[in-house]
């Protein structure tokens, strides 16, 4: 596929300045992001991301924009760009390159890089950390869906100090390893990189007097109640994304996701596979060699089986739809439940009487009455040869 023309990209013109080069990304990389783009667009957006970044990270910088002008394409190279280290916010797990794109953009916009712009009060801007909350479910409520609450951390801005972190009386100094800027720029190579300033931790300021109150935070930890609706179908180790209930930004930057991790209880009698539950069904020596209907359980209620005459310890019968209806499933799984024929224990005199005289029964009867006997002593004698 051709590549389009980076002014195209971001629709501005030859001519446009630095500012409307910034603000026109700005706006696809809001358009575009992942929040507003799920389902079968995250694809198509990541890509179009991808091609505005490129895009805004050649024109943004006057060398490269320069040698762009004159020779297109060919006259740089988008490997080369991003080559600086960027304090954007920590990427999200499972959420891969993208989420890391987005604390670059971030970092790029409101933190700024060189003659960049800042946020309020010149300091550096940071996502949210992300938050992970585990969630164990019983198997029922993983087939049926589940409405529930939850308790998370949130954070309130500290009334003692008012957020500034300082004890009240004091306030913060601007850091001086860095000026306040939050970054300090190293030469490597060919490359400046720009690095957090490891003072000040990227806020540009030092608290020579915490607050007592958050100990410098200058923010709360608190709880509040959150609702979850848990999809019908749930898996193991799916997770519920909950956007923006992760840690607060800093400095205004937005918050982290809070990610649900489902986590689903052993079940007494069902063992899950996708969506096909299996389970192990006792029938008594008697019942499987008569035949006769058997009752066994599922998730909402019980069925039967008929089991014929004569059915082997093993024997596996299907209830069809009688499984789990997975979230991207357009038919419940099956029910497949194992015999497991049962010795008969503690006999009275009378029941030990009848076996015998059933034993005598069939070893007059021979090798027909048992199905895997006669393979058996021929592979035995085979194997004795
Ligand atoms: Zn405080
Ligand atoms: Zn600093």
């Amino acid at each position: 596929m051709a590549k389009r023309d980076y002014y195209d990209v971001l629709g501005v013109a030859k001519n446009a300045s630095e500012d409307d080069i910034k603000k026109a990304y700005r706006k696809l990389a809001m358009k575009y992001h992942p929040d507003r783009n799920q389902g079968d667009d995250a694809k198509t957006a990541e890509e179009k991301f991808k091609e505005a970044k490129e895009a805004y990270e050649m024109l943004s910088d006057a060398q490269k924009r320069a040698a762009y002008d004159q020779y297109g394409h060919a006259g740089v190279d988008p490997s080369m760009a991003g080559g600086g280290f960027r304090p954007g916010g920590p990427g999200a797990d499972g959420f891969g390159g993208f989420a890391e794109a987005f604390g670059d953009i971030f970092g790029d916009i409101f933190g700024g890089g060189q003659g960049g712009r800042r946020g309020a009060g010149g300091q550096q801007v940071f996502r949210g950390s992300d938050l992970s909350y585990a969630m164990e479910i019983t198997l029922e409520e993983a087939a049926s869906g589940k409405e529930t609450q939850i308790r998370i951390p949130s954070w309130d801005t500290c009334d003692t100090c008012h957020g500034s972190g300082a004890k009240p009386g004091t306030s913060p100094k601007t850091c001086s390893t860095c000026g306040g800027a939050g970054t300090v720029h190293m030469r490597q190579g060919f490359f400046s990189i720009q690095q957090t300033c490891p003072h000040c931790h990227g806020s540009g300021k030092i608290i020579p007097e915490p607050c007592t109150t958050c100990s410098g935070q200058g923010k709360i930890k608190r709880h509040k109640t959150l609702e979850v609706k848990i999809p019908a179908g749930i898996g193991e180790g799916m997770r519920i994304r909950s956007v923006g209930n992760g840690e607060p930004g800093t400095n205004g930057g937005p918050p982290g996701d809070l990610y649900i991790e489902i986590r689903i209880r052993q079940h007494d009698i069902f063992e899950r596979d996708g969506d096909d539950l299996h389970c192990t069904v006792p029938v008594g020596l008697t019942t499987a060699a008569l035949g006769g209907s058997i009752e066994v359980p599922t998730l909402n209620g019980k069925a039967e089986i008929e089991l014929p005459e004569g059915t082997q310890h093993g024997k596996t019968f299907r209830l069809r739809g009688k499984g789990i209806k997975g979230v991207r499933s357009s038919y419940p799984g099956d029910l497949y439940c194992h015999v497991q024929v049962e010795t008969p224990i503690k006999l009275t005199e009378h029941q030990r009487k009848l076996l015998k005289e059933l034993d005598e029964s069939f070893r007059k009867g021979g090798e027909k009455h048992s199905p895997n006997a006669k393979s058996w002593t021929d592979r035995v004698r085979d194997l004795f040869k």
